[in-house]
């Protein structure tokens, strides 16, 4: 077989979709949030990013970045191995005792991304629970699906956050060990599910709950605890799951729940024992953010202010976006062309940073801009991105005049 061949023709295909994906070269720069330097053609200039998924912009807070830099400095860069063989630093243990606490469970466990946890997590449940069936909602995170395939336990998918249908499934599938896996903040659309009415239904099925918190730990809740935490549903759910990579800005994953939950996950999954532990620094430097965020409202305040003041002005504008009630504003285009098109003229043309979202993130004609106000966007910013954004609408309406 001709490979490269192969990995071409694949590649143009991709391209004349529209969904080939193209990295912005960026530099993010310290104590500067949320602007950046975008390199090109051999230049850097000034960009503003509305798109970070470090959304309180906590990965330039000064006591984490020094808790960083204090823990490469005494313990230095690598853990050295697999958290079985050498590799479980203080830090690493401190972490987890930070998570356990901040979801009101008696056990954490650390891993090197959300994905890998969620991957890890639910293949390992499905395996190793015997003629377990995962019920699982029909917009779970890629991280969900693929370990729910790797388990290679049944699966049932459920109605997007319709819990009516997730109560007449967990019937059709009777008297089996159930885990049903869903999330809180839905990364695309913004919605938040029904977090009550799915985990009653749980209950009454005897079913173990396992949500994915990735996108409201931080954000929500009077410490950052999620949605569960706002909403007094924590101790109700058996699993919690979430990241150290989005709004605590460092990078890594967890699980929370009962001790022996923990345990059996730590000493089954493979992606928990074959991989060498976070760097402590890392370890070191999420405890300070998520300790912060537990006192602290500051960010979550004014990152509310921003996305309810971007928010309206967007509506006064007539721009298109997605009504939510979380922190992520969908900005409609429908088009992969157009939506990358329009991604490259605010980069180029007017300095804001905002990734084209495309399938398969996406279902195809439901191509999107993903903004992600954060709380150190100025006035200035989301009056400088609504301008933009309104004059390209009107560049379009009067292209599709002429056409
Ligand atoms: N779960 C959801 C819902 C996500 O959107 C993501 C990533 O965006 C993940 C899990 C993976 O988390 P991480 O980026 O820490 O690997």
């Amino acid at each position: 077989m001709d490979f490269d061949a192969h990995f071409k023709s694949r590649l143009e295909t991709l391209k004349a979709e529209g969904n080939y994906r193209v990295f912005a070269d960026l530099e993010r720069r310290c104590g500067n949030f949320p602007r950046a330097d975008n390199h090109k053609n051999g230049a850097r200039r000034d960009v503003t990013v509305w798109c970070s998924n470090d959304y309180l912009g906590m990965g330039q807070h000064p006591d984490v970045v020094n808790a960083m830099v204090e823990a490469v400095q005494s313990c230095g860069t690598g853990a050295g191995g697999t958290r079985n063989i050498g590799g479980t630093n203080h830090h690493h243990i401190l972490l987890e005792a930070e998570l356990a606490d901040l979801h009101g469970k008696e056990a954490a466990l650390l891993f090197t991304s959300g994905y890998v946890s969620n991957w890890a997590a639910l293949s390992t449940l499905g395996s190793g629970i015997p003629h377990a069936v995962i019920l699982s909602d029909e917009k779970n995170h890629a991280s969900m699906i693929e370990g729910i395939r790797h388990s290679r336990a049944d699966k049932v998918v459920w109605r997007h956050n319709d819990w009516r249908d997730l109560d007449r499934k967990l019937h059709a599938v009777g008297d089996r060990p159930k885990i049903v896996a869903f999330e809180s903040v839905y990364s695309m659309d913004g919605d938040i599910s029904p977090i009550r009415e799915i985990v009653e239904v749980c209950e009454a099925h005897g079913a173990l709950s396992y949500i994915d918190e990735v996108h409201a730990v931080g954000m929500y809740g009077p410490r950052g605890g999620g949605v569960t935490e706002r909403e007094g549903l924590a101790d109700r759910i058996d699993l919690i799951e979430g990241t150290l990579g989005k709004a605590y800005g460092c990078v890594g994953g967890y699980i929370t729940g009962s001790a022996a939950l923990v345990d059996f996950v730590r000493s089954f999954a493979s992606g928990f024992i074959f991989t060498t532990a976070l760097p402590p620094a890392v370890a070191a430097a999420a405890t300070a953010s998520i300790k912060h965020l537990k006192a602290s409202q500051a960010e979550r305040l004014a990152q509310r202010d921003r996305v309810a003041r971007l928010r309206a002005r967007l509506t006064a504008e007539g721009i298109p976006h997605l009504e939510n009630d979380s922190h992520i504003i969908p900005v409609m285009i429908g088009d992969p062309v157009k939506c990358r098109m329009i991604s490259d003229i605010l980069m180029d043309d007017w300095g804001v940073y905002v990734q084209p979202i495309n399938y398969p993130t996406v279902p195809k004609g439901t191509e999107r801009l993903r903004i992600t106000p954060g709380p150190l966007h100025t006035d200035a910013d989301i009056d400088h991105l609504v301008t933009a954004l309104t004059s390209l609408w009107r560049q379009c309406a009067l292209a599709r005049a002429v056409a």
